[in-house]
């Protein structure tokens, strides 16, 4: 049988590369360290983990991302297996020896008779020799690879300060507060006029914030100074400290909207949120990129009228990052359309974090390996986080008329909003529960039918 081809040993390279040996196909991993390195990473052991040394949360009931450990434990994954074995005190969450967790995943795969590992730098896309491949090169893809790809694909930026905005759980967002409207009622394409989120602030209110955004404290940001912001996005607090009224004549402009609860009163300023998942469970705050350290962020958009309550699915951020526009350029088994045999996985896809890069490493893996035994790669369930995670990168996303030409897709981590809802009349209330059943009880309830739904759809599908 003719190899598979990996290139880049980080978390989706380790993973896709166990995953292709584990199905009996034979793989060659292609890993520049040991004779180039990047920004970040400061050894050449396979799977090294650049900052952090956690795996988050590993409760599989109540979280997502330990939904996610879970599954893959299920599938026999070579990240959770090397991480559980080198796993170091952390309270609920899975923390490992960063060493150790290398050292094994490296072990591992040089002790596996189909997997043969080749330190060089693969500065092009890959050879039509190589008729399956999967490109797992990370946030930190090297330069020249980066060009490639971006010659490919007709993007017109791969690496750039990725500011980021919050996104918000719908269902924290108090809607007798705020109001769906879009500005001056538009109605776009596949658009009802209703399309945003609204959040009223009057003088007072307004002034407060702009100070609250000017003395919140900020993420020190030094590494890799002089890469361009995407897009031009300003952090929302420079563009606080232009002036007291830039915020009110950029995205916090009033213009255009009506107060559904008190048509009377104009507001002042106006914050917006825009729908960012197909399903409408998350909405993101329209021009809210932002380097506020998190805790900060918590605190200051609470003070939002409709947002006091708000629980945030991803915080903004901003730093260097390099993926590609999946939803456009993948399909559903994570091959670029404009070249059938050539995979992407990992970070590079838009995912976010160690756990989902594996993961989609994982996947990637499978379905190369299933297409090069004569199988069609099978996509999990939606309901799975493997699903959830998958549909996040190569799903619908949506895209507002208003920014054209704005890329509607960000990276993020696993989350419960990514999950198709409960099918309705789903029992949550537990056997023997007294009194009324609602609020933090529903909410865990909501989350544990979800993670015993996913678990059940993992091992069918496996
Ligand atoms: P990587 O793990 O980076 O693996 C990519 C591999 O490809 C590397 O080994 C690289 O050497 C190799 N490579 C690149 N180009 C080539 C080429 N042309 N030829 C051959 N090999 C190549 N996530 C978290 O969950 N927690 C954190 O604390 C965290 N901190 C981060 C800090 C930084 C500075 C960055 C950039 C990202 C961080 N992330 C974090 C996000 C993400 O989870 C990690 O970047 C993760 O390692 C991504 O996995 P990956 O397999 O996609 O890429």
């Amino acid at each position: 049988t003719a190899p598979i081809h990996v290139v880049g040993g980080g978390l989706a390279g380790s993973e896709a590369t166990w995953q292709i040996a584990s199905a009996g196909v034979p793989v060659v991993l292609h890993e520049m360290r040991g004779v180039r390195g990047t920004e970040a990473h400061k050894t050449d052991g396979l799977a090294e983990l650049v900052c952090s040394n956690s795996f988050r949360s590993d409760d599989a009931e109540n979280n997502a991302v330990g939904l996610l450990h879970a599954e893959m434990r299920l599938a026999n994954s070579l990240i959770m297996a090397s991480g559980d074995a080198h796993q170091v005190p952390a309270g609920g969450a899975l923390a490992v020896d960063r060493d150790g967790f290398s050292a094994a995943v490296t072990a591992r795969l040089e002790a596996h008779p189909l997997v043969t590992i080749v330190r060089e730098e693969i500065s092009d896309l890959p050879p039509a020799d190589w008729d399956q491949a999967i490109i797992a090169t990370g946030p930190l893809t090297a330069p020249s690879l980066a060009d490639a790809i971006r010659a490919e694909t007709g993007a017109d930026a791969l690496a750039f300060f990725d500011a980021i905005a919050p996104i918000v759980h719908f269902e924290t967002i108090d809607m007798d507060t705020a109001w769906f409207q879009s500005r001056y009622d538009k109605v776009g394409p596949g658009g009802t006029g209703k399309d945003y989120i609204n959040c009223p602030m009057d003088k007072d209110r307004y002034l407060a914030f702009v100070q609250a955004l000017i003395d919140g404290g900020k993420t020190e940001f030094k590494e890799w100074e002089g890469t361009p912001y995407f897009d031009g996005c300003l952090p929302i607090e420079v563009m606080a400290e232009r002036g007291v009224e830039t915020l009110r004549h950029g995205p916090m402009k009033p213009m255009g909207l009506t107060n559904a609860h008190d048509p009377a009163v104009k507001p002042y300023a106006v914050v917006q949120l825009r729908q960012d998942n197909a399903l409408g469970t998350l909405f993101n705050m329209v021009g809210f990129q932002t380097k506020l350290k998190h805790g900060e962020q918590v605190r200051i958009f609470r003070l939002i009228p409709g947002l006091e309550n708000a629980e945030f699915a991803r915080l903004g951020g901003l730093h260097r990052n390099t993926y590609i526009n999946s939803p456009v350029l993948l399909d559903g088994s994570l091959q670029l359309k404009s070249r059938p045999g050539l995979r992407f996985a990992g970070q590079i896809t838009g995912c976010e974090g160690y756990v989902e890069s594996a993961a989609i490493g994982l996947l990637a893996g499978r379905f190369a390996a299933a297409e090069r035994l004569g199988r069609s790669p099978s996509p999990p369930p939606a309901t799975t986080a493997f699903g959830a995670l998958l549909n996040h990168i190569t799903g619908g996303h949506i895209v507002s008329d208003d920014e054209p030409g704005k890329r509607s897709f960000q990276p993020m981590n696993v989350n419960f909003g990514l999950f198709p809802p409960l099918e309705p009349g789903t029992s949550l209330k537990p056997q023997g529960f007294e009194g009324r059943f609602r609020g933090k009880d529903k909410a865990s309830a909501k989350k544990r039918a979800t993670t015993a739904r996913a678990l059940a759809d993992c091992r069918t599908w496996l």
